[in-house]
């Protein structure tokens, strides 16, 4: 819960109607859900200098009024996993109800400039990890680039103990500059030790900062299966003390996701700091030419070549054209996850949202999650198969991922609530109608049913449209010490 500084409400005969001259904006008589409190009752909400100053049932009224009657009102989300981060991925993500974009697994390796680049020019908050991928990249002398190439250095070649101290001397310097976790991507630095990854682990820990892990391997196939890369991890954060959050646990344990979701609330149960994250679709992306498709990936993954969609030509692959393509810097989507993988993790009160999406503008290649994930749990997965609750998926989408990181970063405190003292970022939309619009041959089209989507008090999705006129998105960073 939080408390608010700001008293402006003039009380006349039981009724508030606001500071002089009215609030900035109002949301007048939407269904408001706070997953915190567990709030679901028609309010209207006032907003000042882009914080929630009123939810109240009285009137209010404001400079400018929306007019929310039949909508949900809900915190905005807070996607955990977004590669997209740029102004085109931004009016995707906003279209889709999303308010804070943050870039947790791979991250950065410099998180001043990360910041510097998007300050002042982003239409919806944004924030980052600083990444065991980029900074290993960068140690071991590889080329600076999104994921390193199944033959980087930061793919093949071990860490001598001298560069391990570099690695986590990184680390440190940028959680010291506010990055808000930890990310890894073991998988595509398949030559980092457990040593290394322990280390890593260890330094996250000093300051509380969530580990947010794409695991070191896929599936069920024994030895190197996706249940020791759980394993590697959860040890990792015993040892350790630093929290565990497992990034897309469906699409990297394939059939082995119940069993992993038991694993997970084992650990909790015995009292480690977990939680884990999916997306509402059977099929993942990454660059074929990662390490994701170093050895035996179609029995790892359970998969053949005919299950990868080639989005730079629309083909289906095949053993010759897997070939031809690999060293490509293009991205391949794998329909590699079972429905009722996506179905366990979605219903997993351990398991939060994140998108893991990235529309890449240059290539004109992405995945339909970056601009529909949002919209497609509360039209597929909430409205039409019942798989969780609304409230519950609400949660997962603002409320958990804020509480993720308000460890290291206290400012996600006034996120993912609609309260009074939180910030103004708030999703309306009408449940009756949200729905994904996206797909594999059109990943840009945009969600549909978001009335409005506020950022910081800021319209950025005005009667259903984005809007980008102003840039109110700011900084979700934890606090820089020197
Ligand atoms: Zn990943």
């Amino acid at each position: 819960m939080i408390r608010s500084s700001i008293a402006l409400l003039l009380l006349a005969g039981g009724t508030v109607i606001g500071p002089v001259g009215g609030f900035d904006l109002v949301v007048l008589g939407g269904r408001v859900m706070d997953p915190e409190t567990g709030l679901d009752a028609v309010r209207n909400v006032g907003i000042q200098n882009g914080r929630i100053v009123a939810v109240t049932a009285d009137s209010i009224y404001g400079r400018e009024l929306l007019e929310a009657q039949g909508f949900v009102v809900s915190p905005g989300f807070i996607d955990l996993h977004s590669h997209g981060q740029d102004p085109a991925n931004y009016e995707l993500k906003a279209a889709d109800g999303c308010t804070t974009a943050l870039e947790l697994e791979v991250g950065t390796a410099d998180v001043d400039a990360w910041y510097a680049a998007r300050e002042g020019k982003s239409l919806i908050n944004f924030g980052t990890s600083v990444g065991h991928i980029p900074v290993r990249m960068a140690v071991m002398g590889d080329p600076p680039g999104f994921l390193p190439p199944t033959d980087s250095k930061a793919n093949t070649v071990p860490a001598t103990e001298a560069q391990v101290e570099e690695i986590t001397k990184r680390l440190r310097d940028g959680l010291r500059r506010g990055a808000v976790a930890v990310g890894f991507g073991i998988q595509y630095t398949g030559a980092a030790s457990r040593w290394e990854i322990l280390e890593a682990f260890r330094a996250a820990s000093e300051f509380g900062a969530a580990c947010c892990v794409h695991m070191r391997y896929n599936g069920r196939k024994e030895p190197n299966s996706s249940t020791a890369a759980l394993e590697e991890v959860l040890a990792a954060a015993a040892v350790t003390g630093a929290p565990l959050h497992v990034a897309h646990l469906h699409s990297t344990s394939i059939g082995a996701t119940p069993r992993h979701l038991r694993m997970i609330s084992e650990a909790k149960a015995r009292g480690l700091d977990v939680t884990a994250e999916c997306y509402p679709y059977q099929a993942g992306m990454t660059k074929l030419n990662s390490g994701v498709f170093d050895g035996n990936w179609r029995e790892a993954l359970e998969v053949d070549y005919k299950d990868i969609l080639w989005p730079a030509t629309g083909e289906r692959l095949t053993a010759e054209t897997f070939e031809k393509y690999r060293t490509s810097d293009d991205y391949a989507i794998i329909f590699s996850i079972p429905e009722a993988a996506v179905d366990a993790a979605m219903a997993s009160p351990l398991v939060l949202i994140g998108s893991d999406g990235i529309w890449d503008p240059a290539k004109k290649q992405g995945h339909p999650r970056c601009a529909g994930t949002y919209a497609r749990i509360l039209g597929r997965y909430v409205r039409e198969r019942h798989v969780l609750s609304l409230m519950e998926a609400l949660r997962k989408m603002s409320l958990g991922p804020a509480q993720r990181l308000e460890r290291q970063a206290p400012m996600f405190r006034a996120k993912g609530r609609v309260q009074v003292g939180a910030d103004a970022d708030l999703a309306v939309f009408d449940p009756a109608v949200v729905i994904d619009r996206s797909t594999y041959d059109e990943p840009t089209k945009p969600s549909e049913g978001f009335r409005w989507v506020l950022v910081n008090g800021v319209p950025v999705v005005r009667d259903g449209k984005v809007t980008s006129k102003e840039l109110p998105g700011r900084p979700a960073r934890g606090p820089v010490r020197d």
